[in-house]
């Protein structure tokens, strides 16, 4: 596999459905500050914020006042630009919003709202469209890897949301590898097993396009990531970042997640 050194790891927060505008905006200002006082170097560890939609303003307004090198996203897009799709969120809005990214499939949504891997795809185009890049989430459950089975599974999930998508975005895609038994449950995968499928995902995109792409992309592990166990996943050579849940809410934690540290 090629060496990480090209990549820049990406540290990203979701904070799902937590935190309201106002604790959003104390949240940032704590974690600004917490990675000033540590001297943090964003270009050498991109630092990005998953808050839920209605606290994207005031992040935008936090980051844009104080030249903030911390990106943000969303947790959800909907496939269509514009029309009758009540409660939905354009790309368009978002990328009025300065969003850099926006997860797709994160297995809560695949889970309570039935979105499977054509609707995931359709939101990779959909942000791609407006220059938002997606953080495809794909992994298995607890059977299919009690089954052996979560190379072929998790990969099937990689090749149906980049169906369509060309090279020159491919390459800019960012993968997160959360298997869903590691989501919120405190039982994080072995850094060996977050090696070996964020390793075979590179692999089937060396496949599906070419090793430039597949050099290019990151891939992040996700699952129960904790300042305690964040050095031994970040190690493993194509893991290349994480996707925090519940830790990425305690702006300290998260800030020794972003440095490595325990
Ligand atoms: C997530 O929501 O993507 C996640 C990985 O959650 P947690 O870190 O809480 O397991």
């Amino acid at each position: 596999a090629p060496s990480t050194s090209a990549r820049t790891p990406l540290m990203a927060g979701n904070w799902k459905m937590n935190l309201d505008h106002h604790q959003a905006t104390h949240f940032v200002q704590k974690l600004a500050w917490t990675l000033q006082d540590a001297k943090h170097d964003y270009a050498s560890v991109e630092v990005a914020v998953l808050p839920p939609f209605t606290d994207l303003r005031s992040v935008q307004t936090l980051v844009d006042a104080d030249k903030l090198d911390l990106r943000y996203g969303a947790q959800d897009v909907s496939a269509h630009e514009s029309g009758a799709y009540t409660g939905e969120i354009s790309p368009l809005f978002l990328a009025k919003l300065g969003v850099t990214y926006v997860a797709v499939g994160h297995s809560e949504r695949r889970q309570y709202h039935h979105e499977d891997d054509a609707l995931v795809n359709a939101k990779a185009r959909s942000a791609f469209g407006q220059g938002i890049v997606p953080i495809v989430c794909i992994g298995e459950a607890l059977d299919v890897r009690k089954a052996g089975e979560q190379v072929s599974y998790t990969l099937a999930q990689l090749d149906g949301a980049m169906q369509g998508i060309a090279a020159e975005q491919a390459a800019q895609v960012v993968i997160a590898y959360e298997p869903v038994w590691a989501i919120g449950t405190g039982e994080v995968a072995t850094p060996e097993d977050a090696q070996e499928v964020c390793g075979a995902i590179r692999g089937r995109l060396a496949e599906l396009y070419d090793g430039e792409v597949a050099a290019a992309v990151r891939v992040l592990y996700g699952g129960s990531v904790k300042s305690g166990n964040v050095a031994s996943i970040m190690a493993q050579p194509d893991v290349d970042g994480a996707l925090v849940g519940g830790a990425s809410l305690d702006a300290e934690e998260f800030a020794k997640i972003v440095r490595y540290q325990a």
